[in-house]
């Protein structure tokens, strides 16, 4: 399989990675979380290596960053929008829990792992050893929970009852990283991340104690990213 992700596909400015996955015999390829701004670098990576974008996924409706999937649409007509049912947010396929994307040889297995957002999906490929968690579990950390339908108590079942049931040596790639790690394992995480290896009482107790700002991009986001980005995409083209 050919992957890419980690500092070759990063955005600064949200400190988001993104990942693009390609079965090597089929040449079929799916991207994980595009952001708008790198949606030609994106487009230009997969053209040079003579890929063919099957699918565009979200991990969740992003709140930091407006995607990249309706960009890539039309940058590479064919390719399909993909996101969980859950999310309440439009694509051309939403997914169930338990639901596959296949590409080639390869595929995903979208597990449901809400508590950041009511929608959030874990996208895992058994074959490779690997699980893409978007903002459920981050590397040493979790995503917020006070926004998007977010549930503590949620997050950290979703953790403990999916993500932590996966083998010990599959390998995490969340969907940010502030820190410039690109990737930890089942086993570290169990072990070292700071809030998960509480029990679910100190973990809401911790959560509840975050004392976060509104995100940034909130309001302009996550309108956009319930269209899988196009409303950003016309309104861009009208300007
Ligand atoms: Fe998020």
């Amino acid at each position: 399989m050919i992957f890419f992700g980690g500092k070759d596909m990063f955005d600064p400015v949200s400190c988001t990675y993104t990942y693009l996955l390609a079965d090597v015999d089929s040449k079929e390829s799916v991207i994980i979380d595009p952001v708008i701004e790198w949606a030609e670098r994106d487009s230009e990576l997969i053209r040079e290596l003579g890929l063919n974008l099957v699918y565009a996924l979200n991990t969740h409706v992003h709140a930091d960053h407006i995607t990249g999937t309706g960009t890539l649409k039309r940058l590479l007509p064919g390719c399909m929008s993909v996101i969980s049912k859950e999310s309440g947010a439009q694509a051309d396929i939403l997914l169930n829990h338990g639901g596959r994307v296949p590409f080639g040889k390869n595929s995903l297995t979208a597990f449901m792992t809400p508590g950041h957002t009511a929608g959030c999906m874990t996208y895992v490929c058994e074959k490779q050893g690997i699980a893409f968690t978007g903002d459920t579990l981050l590397i040493r950390g979790c995503g917020r929970t006070d926004f998007q339908g977010g549930s503590s108590e949620t997050l950290y079942q979703s953790v403990h009852s999916v993500i932590f049931k996966l083998p010990d040596n599959f390998k995490l790639y969340p969907a940010h990283d502030y820190k410039g790690l690109t990737v930890t394992t089942v086993a570290e995480e169990k072990t070292y991340n700071p809030r998960l290896t509480k029990s679910l009482e100190e973990f809401i107790e911790i959560m509840k104690n975050l004392n976060l700002s509104k995100p940034k991009m909130i309001d302009k986001a996550v309108p956009a990213n319930k269209v899988c980005g196009l409303y950003e995409v016309e309104r861009k083209e009208e300007i």
